[in-house]
């Protein structure tokens, strides 16, 4: 896809004003991203079954296999076969977490969706309040967790951490203590499933569009069966891309290690300078205050160096992202505000 300039993303329909959104009618799609989720499928399936209709909209629940080596594609098909409210998209290989839920997403035609995980971690009897709220004209409804059970204290602890440092490093508001669970209306998805860059981390993607965001709290249970399919590392690897996808902090940090340098020459500078002059007689020899101090300053010259090319590269990487330069959740007073396409330029 290639852009020629900033794009307009226009709500397909007002976003708080419509019959239809404030009546919960039309249809809500649940994307559900599935990788060796044998053990558990079939009762997450039963479970959405029985809690949807409390919803009071029509539903369909879209099964993303994200490349399962167990058992999980011929649960998902016997699912499908019985169910025709189900969607099943086997992906060709394991493509990620995040490449599944967008896969699901963008497949997804209803009025609102719904992301969760295969597991039951998130308790599908929220997803009747998410609606409730969606109705009120919030668009994005996301899970917040009071508690979380069946994880490790470092997992605990980590999460939290990462959250609050993430939020406070990305240019836009961005909640803490949630997940991928969330409810998000129709202008939303259409709005991130325009987004041309091909690595997504959904969870800051959605803050990115803007819109109305609103918590709905729950408590997290532990799984029902099977285990989690992130290990540490493959964690640290999903935080650092997050990172840099959703954030330029890293690059500004290296201005900061060369303040601290050039800080550290212009002190010893300082310090040699002063001892020089001050010395009743001339001192032998090169005092370590001096040392420090060219040092210092060379290193802070090359830091900064650094940190220029980073401005370049990090803007270079953002144009290359794509993202348009803003979203438009609504238009009064032109014929396009009701009947407008998702995508106008
Ligand atoms: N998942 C996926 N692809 C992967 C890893 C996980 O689609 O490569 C799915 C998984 O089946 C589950 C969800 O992503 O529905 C969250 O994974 P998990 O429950 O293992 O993560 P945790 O809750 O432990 O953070
Ligand atoms: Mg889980």
């Amino acid at each position: 896809m290639t852009q020629t300039g900033p794009e307009i993303l226009a709500c397909p329909w007002p976003a708080s004003g419509s019959d239809r959104r404030r009546a919960g009618r039309g249809l809500l799609s649940v994307v559900i991203p599935c990788h060796n989720e044998e053990e558990v499928i079939a009762a997450t399936h039963a479970r959405l079954a029985a809690v949807l209709p409390a919803t009071g909209m029509d539903f369909e629940i879209v099964y993303v296999d994200d490349g399962s080596r167990d058992g999980t594609l011929r649960g998902l098909e016997a699912i499908a076969a019985h169910d025709p409210r189900a969607v099943v998209i086997e992906l060709a290989r394991n493509f990620g977490q995040q490449a599944a839920m967008s896969a699901g997403l963008a497949a997804a035609r209803g009025d609102a969706i719904v992301i969760t995980d295969a597991d039951l971690q998130d308790p599908p009897e929220v997803i009747p309040e998410m609606v409730r709220r969606w109705r009120e004209g919030v668009d994005v409804a996301y899970g917040r967790r009071r508690h979380r059970d069946g994880e490790t204290a470092f997992k605990l602890v980590t999460a939290s951490l990462f959250h609050r440092l993430f939020a406070s490093l990305i240019p836009y508001p961005m909640p803490v203590d949630t997940g991928d669970f969330k409810l998000i209306d129709r202008a939303v998805a259409d709005a991130v499933n325009a987004l041309p860059e091909k690595r997504r981390y959904l969870r800051s993607l959605v803050p990115w569009a803007g819109f109305r965001h609103e918590p709905v709290w729950y408590d997290r249970h532990a799984r029902v069966a099977g285990t989690t399919k992130y290990s540490p590392w493959k964690l640290l690897k999903l935080a650092g891309d997050a990172l840099v996808l959703s954030s330029d902090a890293p690059v500004r940090l290296t201005w900061v290690a060369a303040a601290g340098l050039g800080g550290i020459g212009i002190v010893s500078g300082s310090v040699a300078l002063v001892g020089q002059l001050t010395a009743a007689a001339p001192q032998p020899g090169v005092s370590l205050a001096a040392v420090t101090a060219v040092v210092a300053t060379v290193a802070a010259v090359q830091t900064a160096a650094v940190a220029i090319v980073g401005e370049y590269v990090v803007r270079a990487y953002r144009e290359a992202q794509g993202r348009p330069t803003w979203v438009v959740r609504r238009t009064l007073g032109r014929e396009r505000a009701t009947t407008g396409s998702s995508r106008a330029a």
